[in-house]
Formats: structure tokens, C-alpha cells, sequence
């Protein structure tokens, strides 16, 4: 025993003399002697990913249209089973069986002041090889949109938010019995139909203005990255914020082939009125047509056109038809087990369906995932074998509304409850800096890990240019002060958009989403250019950002995966709650300030006073102050919760060097998989319970926009006061039983070093 404890001394000490300051200190979660062992295959696995490899993936994956029910996309779901195998992991295609609509007629037409046909068509570019596909290539259309022919005046909506309806009533104009138009960004599409029906239009344009992501941004393609005149988004508009997403047929099952389906008439999220989104040269003629006032200044694009909102004498005819057909999915999912705790499961994913050729969404991503798979399997050949079970997913059907990844977390969904520890997740990539989302319990483990990879550009760490930006970017010397001071950068929370969703939302998994950018910019989403030719001309040109994706994202499972306890750390889950109830209190002070002093107005006749004959304004309307809202639950719980993981903290800076024992360690590692299961209720968000997540939600009206302590946020947002106080509550029972489980947890360790 004494020798060995000298050797062990010895080795301390010789590595001591070769490391840096950072690597003396164990990895979180690891003892000394695992720690040095992680390290040095950890350092194995970084030097594997090749740019070459990755390139050629995508030349192969992006090669031909292979949107979901496409021939190419089967093809390629076996292929990557294929790549799969041939690198040692147990791999199977999962099958589901969901509702698909793609378009059998679109018509959009202008009948009056003059006629006018729009195109709906993205012509090919000589330069782009892959952009002539067309007998392969999905029309543009919006998924989930209900079939329609409507004929109606046309009204222009801003970006199609409840705040631009706000302007338009005080504009005196109604988009009752209209179709409107409506500017893609801003919120997730889906917002734009909903919003728009709920105010009693009857149908919906959606088109891509220049000023967005065209030629006021750079250049279009194929000279620049930017949005051509034709291109158009397509993309889902399934109302999942409000339902769920998935399969809109199985909601809260696998949509495997036995089960239970709901009637297409009686599916949730299908929008209420017809949809079609169109590029801005089919957008251009309408707008211009129209009359009526001028659009506020802050609503005009950057078309060579004076922008009314409408009606005027415009009328306009959409047609849309859809084949509202059953299709297979293929979720390619590959398993290496762990060798000591194969019961415990590090998840990642990528899905691989795209619109058209997407090779930047998802395929740049979907590579970078493959290099990490081919990587892992060579570490296996050398030696190295995972702890815990490692799962990658190559998700099929995410594009549609996530289906792919939601069929198969409900399908397995108590599986994953017992045995789920993360899921991260990546969908593309592009050349800049990190950029992570995800649960603050694993904003310590994701800082630690971005220290370790290097940046392509500079060199720097990739944690630290991040910083770096985000001191340039910051607005107030507070924020700038926090940036320098506070050890771990803060990651953003998880709304939606990707295949994270089902996951994090709904079973309550500990999720992060991964990926860089903010270099470049680009006008092809979703669109028949998001292909090999633009990646390949004005992306991660020589992929090696791909790489860096790899190996963080690679570096962070290895890192679950092997722990020996698991790297949970919950005083920036604290620290981020307080920062929430600081918001929310903000939010709610605002509400009411801004009602008091509108009434204020009213009474004092404001409006009538600044009205413009010319241009009549309609005043607002008067609403009640609202009462002040009891925060008192919301913050004793923030205040208990930073008390226990403190406390946890201490307990195992005390007990962790003279090691823990096996029996507790198991105990404490499923109470760390427990952890983000607890801020989680069965009944879920209000209105929405497919959404358990009482911390993290999308928003009703903002979509892919995430909503902290949503309960509570949307009811301030929405005026619903007495809600917004009970939900008060709620949340803040959530939060004391986290705080239960941390305290449980940092008894065993008190225990252990006694
Ligand atoms: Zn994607």
C-alpha cells in the first residue's frame, strides 16, 4: 500500500512538471488517477476528426434531394448505418410511420388593381450542379398548412407578431375576411398563420425581404451567400408551441405502425388557415400594388417600392392542395455499451432529412457527428471502452416539426426516464464562435470542455474567444464587468427548433445543443441552394469548424460518459434562476408602468390631441392596472436552491479527494440523472401539458424563442394575474424539490467524509 501511494506521489509529480496550471486539477467529476486517464483519451479522440472525411460525408449526404418519403433519404439512412457498423458500433434503423403533406397545387395569383402570376419556382443556377434537380426537388410550401382557395384583399403585416396587430388596429385597419403578407423573421413561422387567423384573416403569405437576408446583407448567390430573388424558405408550420411536436397524428406516442391514430381532421397544430411562403419576387408585385396607410417606418423592407399596408383594391387568389399521405421515417440510432454502468446513457444527435440538399442544415452538422462516431470506434480499437452507454442518433424527419426524435423519445420514453443522463444535440454548423444553448446544470461541465478545444482561427481556446465576443458585444458595464469576473460564461436556454425538444421539454433529460457561427452570413435556408456548392463557396469552406464541432461535442459525451460522478453542478442553475426572478419582477414592474402611463394618456386626451386628420389613428383602449404580483414563493425557493448547491459544492470539495465509496457514488450518479427530471411536473405547462419543463419552454408566440419559467412569463406577457401568481407558486414547489434532491445528495457526501 505504501508504495504504491509513493509511486502514485511520483507520477503526481512528473506529470506536475509537463502539465499546465489547468490540468493539476482533476476534472470535475473524476478522481486524480481517472482524471489523467480521460485526459490523455480525450486528447486521443481531438486529433482524429478529419475536415477531408467530413467533406466527402457531405458530398455524399447532400448529393441529391433527400427530403423526408424521398428515395434519398432512405439511401442515405443506410449509409450512415452503414459508416455506423463499419466503425464497430450496434446499429439499427428505428422506423415510424407519420403524417407528411407535400404540395399537389399551389396558385397565388393577383386578380386586381392589375394581374399577376407568381412563379413559386427557384430556377437553376448554372454555376450550382446540384440546383437542376427539379424532378427531385420538394416545391416550396409550408408543412401542416390546411388545404385552401381563398380570394380576398390583401393586408401587409410587418413580421406577423400580436404587437404589429396591436399597430394595425390603431391604424384603423382590419385583416378580418384579408389575406395578409407577412415578413419571415422574427419569430418562428408558425407564429405568423396563427396570429394572423386568431385575428380573423383567411389566408396567409409568408415571403423573405432583402432587408433580411438578402441583398442588403451581402451579396445574393451565386456571387454571395445571400438570398437570390427567387429563393424561397420552406419550412414546417405545425402549431407544436401550442400542441406538441412529432407526428401530429400520435400526439404523446410512437408513431409506430400499431398505433393509435387521430383522424387528419382532428390533429392538433395544423394551422387554421391556408399558408404559402414565396421569395420577394413574387412578393414584390402584391406590395407594390397595394394602398391604403403607409407601413410604420420600422416595418418597410428593402424593396425598390413604397411599402402601404393595404388593403386598397388588391385582391389575391391562393390555392393550396396537399397529398396528405403516410410516410416512413428512418432514425438511425448506434449504440457502443458501457462497460461498467451500460444501464446509464450519454444520448447524441443530428438529424439527416433536409428540405432539398441542406448541406448546411443539417448535413454540416450530421458530418461532424459521423467523425465523431468514426473516432470513437478507433479510441475502441486502441483500448479505450466508455463507462456509461453511448447512443448517437441520426435523426430523420426533424425538418417537418422533429419528428424523427420526438416518435422516439415517446416510444421509449420510460426507458429513457430510468436510464437517460444528457442528450446533446447539433443541427449544422458554420465558422465563427461556440455557441451553446441547454440546461444550466451542464453550463459548468460545457465551460470546461470549450477550455480544452482550439479555436481554428486564432488558436485561442474556444471558451475564451467566446468571451472575448461577447465583452465586444455587451451593452452596459455590467454585463461587461460579469463577462471578466464570473468563472463559467453563460449558455442560453433551450427553446425549440430542434431535436433537443422531446427530450429536455417533455421526459426532462439534461439537453445542450452545440454549434459555431456568427462569421458568416446566409440567405439559403431552407431553400433549393442550401447545397454542397454554397457550403462549399461561402461557409466552413475547408471544414475545419466542422472539426471543432467534433471534438467539443465528442469531448462532452466522453466526458459523461466516463465521469465518476456525474459533472452536474447546480450553483449556476442557481445563479441563472435568480437571474430569471429578476427579469420576471422587471417584466411585471414594466407591464405595469407602461399601463399606468397609457391611461394616463387617455384620460388626458393624448390621442385626440396628436391625431392627424390625414392620417387618423384609432386611440388605444383602456385596460385595468394590473395588481402587484407575491414573489415571495419564487424568492425563498432561488434562495434555498443557491443555499443547497453551495452546500453540495462544499460536501464535495471536502469528500471527493479521499474518494467516495461505490455503494454512494451509484446512489449520488442517479440523483444527478434525477436532477433535471425534478423540474419537471406531470400536468406540465398550462394550456400545453405535452410540456413538462416547469424552467425552459418554447413561446406560444415567439416559437423557437425560448420562454424561462414559462408558466409565469407568459402569464405576465398575456395579463393573466391571478395565473401568473399561482404559477408563482408552482414553480417555486419545483425548485424546492430540486433543491431536496441536491441537499440529499450533499448529505451522502457529508456522510462519505466523516
Ligand atoms: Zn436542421
Amino acid at each position: 500500500m505504501r508504495r504504491m501511494a509513493m509511486m502514485g506521489i511520483l507520477l503526481v509529480f512528473v506529470f506536475g512538471l509537463v502539465s499546465t496550471g489547468a490540468e493539476d486539477e482533476p476534472l470535475q467529476g473524476f478522481t486524480r488517477a481517472n482524471s489523467a486517464t480521460e485526459r490523455d483519451w480525450e486528447a486521443k479522440f481531438r486529433a482524429i476528426p478529419s475536415p477531408d472525411n467530413q467533406r466527402e460525408y457531405m458530398r455524399r449526404l447532400s448529393a441529391r434531394p433527400h427530403n423526408v418519403g424521398s428515395a434519398y433519404d432512405k439511401e442515405n439512412a443506410e449509409w450512415i448505418l452503414s459508416k455506423y457498423k463499419e466503425w464497430g458500433w450496434d446499429a439499427k434503423i428505428e422506423t415510424f410511420t407519420v403524417l407528411y403533406p407535400t404540395p399537389k397545387e399551389r396558385v397565388l395569383e393577383m386578380l386586381a388593381p392589375t394581374r399577376f402570376t407568381a412563379k413559386l419556382q427557384e430556377p437553376p443556377l448554372s454555376v450550382d450542379p446540384t440546383s437542376n434537380q427539379q424532378n427531385e426537388q420538394l416545391p416550396s410550401y409550408n408543412a401542416y398548412s390546411i388545404d385552401g382557395d381563398v380570394t380576398a384583399p390583401l393586408v401587409f403585416v410587418n413580421y406577423g407578431l400580436p404587437k404589429d396587430y396591436e399597430q394595425l388596429e390603431r391604424l384603423g385597419v382590419s385583416v378580418k375576411g384579408a389575406i395578409v403578407i407577412a415578413k419571415y423573421g422574427n419569430s418562428w413561422r408558425g407564429i405568423k398563420p396563427k396570429v394572423a387567423a386568431e385575428h380573423g384573416a383567411i389566408g396567409c403569405l409568408i415571403y423573405s425581404d432583402p432587408a433580411d437576408d438578402g441583398y442588403t446583407v451581402d451579396n445574393v448567390f451565386p456571387q454571395g451567400p445571400m438570398r437570390p430573388s427567387d429563393g424561397v424558405q420552406r419550412g414546417s408550420v405545425l402549431d407544436f408551441p401550442s400542441s406538441s411536436p412529432g407526428d401530429p397524428l400520435t400526439p404523446g406516442v410512437g408513431a409506430t405502425a400499431g398505433a393509435k391514430r387521430l383522424a387528419i381532421k382532428d390533429a392538433p397544430g395544423l394551422t387554421k388557415i391556408p399558408d404559402l411562403p414565396i421569395s420577394y419576387s413574387d412578393a414584390q408585385p402584391l406590395l407594390a400594388a397595394m394602398e391604403g396607410p403607409m407601413a410604420p417606418k420600422e416595418w418597410r423592407g428593402a424593396l425598390p417600392i413604397t411599402y402601404h399596408i393595404g388593403p386598397g383594391k388588391t385582391k389575391v387568389h391562393l390555392k393550396v392542395n396537399f397529398n396528405w399521405d403516410m410516410k416512413e421515417i428512418y432514425d438511425v440510432i448506434a449504440r457502443i455499451p458501457g462497460a461498467q454502468s451500460p444501464d446509464e446513457w450519454v444520448i447524441r444527435g443530428n438529424h439527416h432529412d433536409a428540405w432539398v440538399n441542406g448541406a448546411q442544415d443539417p448535413t454540416s452538422g450530421q458530418v461532424a457527428l459521423l467523425e465523431e462516431a468514426r473516432a470513437i470506434g478507433e479510441l475502441i480499437k486502441q483500448g479505450w471502452r466508455p463507462k456509461r452507454t453511448l447512443i448517437y442518433c441520426s435523426w430523420d424527419a426533424e425538418e417537418p416539426m422533429l419528428l424523427g426524435s420526438t416518435e422516439w423519445v415517446e416510444e421509449h420514453n420510460k426507458e429513457l426516464a430510468h436510464h437517460a443522463v444528457a442528450y446533446i444535440n447539433s443541427d449544422g454548423n458554420g465558422r465563427g464562435y461556440l455557441e451553446v444553448e441547454g440546461s444550466h446544470t451542464l453550463e459548468h461541465l460545457v465551460n470546461d470542455v470549450a477550455r480544452d478545444i482550439q479555436d481554428p482561427e486564432t488558436k485561442l481556446a474556444v471558451s475564451r474567444r467566446a468571451q472575448l465576443r461577447d465583452i465586444e458585444q455587451a451593452r452596459t458595464e455590467d454585463d461587461r464587468k460579469e463577462l471578466r469576473q464570473r468563472p463559467d460564461l453563460r449558455i442560453e436556454a433551450l427553446g425549440s427548433g430542434s431535436d433537443y425538444t422531446a427530450f429536455l421539454d417533455h421526459i426532462g433529460v439534461a439537453s445542450l445543443n452545440v454549434g459555431y457561427g456568427g462569421e458568416d452570413t446566409s440567405g439559403i435556408y431552407h431553400s433549393a441552394y442550401d447545397d454542397f456548392y454554397w457550403f462549399t463557396h461561402f461557409a466552413d469552406t475547408d471544414f475545419v469548424y466542422g472539426r471543432a464541432l467534433s471534438q467539443t461535442v465528442g469531448t462532452a459525451a466522453m466526458r459523461l460518459a466516463d465521469a465518476d460522478l456525474l459533472p452536474f453542478e447546480f450553483t449556476d442553475l442557481a445563479d441563472t434562476i435568480h437571474l430569471y426572478q429578476k427579469q420576471l419582477k422587471q417584466l411585471a414592474e414594466n407591464e405595469r408602468a407602461e399601463l399606468i402611463e397609457r391611461n394616463k394618456e387617455i384620460e388626458e386626451g393624448l390621442f385626440t390631441a396628436t391625431d392627424d386628420p390625414r392620417r387618423p389613428k384609432v386611440p388605444p383602449a383602456h385596460v385595468d392596472v394590473p395588481p402587484f404580483l407575491n414573489f415571495a414563493p419564487l424568492d425563498n425557493a432561488a434562495d434555498t436552491l443557491t443555499h443547497s448547491a453551495e452546500r453540495y459544492q462544499a460536501a464535495l470539495k471536502k469528500a471527493w479527494p479521499a474518494g467516495v465509496p461505490a455503494a454512494t457514488l451509484q446512489d449520488l450518479n442517479h440523483k444527478m440523472m434525477e436532477s433535471e427530471r425534478r423540474l419537471t411536473t406531470p400536468e406540465g405547462v398550462l394550456r400545453r401539458t405535452w410540456y413538462k419543463h416547469m424552467l425552459y419552454a418554447p413561446g406560444v408566440y415567439s416559437g423557437y424563442g425560448v420562454k424561462t419559467l414559462p408558466g409565469i412569463r407568459e402569464a405576465i406577457e398575456e395579463r393573466f394575474w391571478t395565473e401568473a401568481n399561482s404559477e408563482i407558486v408552482r414553480v417555486g414547489t419545483v425548485l424546492d424539490n430540486e433543491s431536496a434532491l441536491i441537499n440529499a445528495a450533499a448529505a451522502e457526501l457529508e456522510q462519505a467524509a466523516r
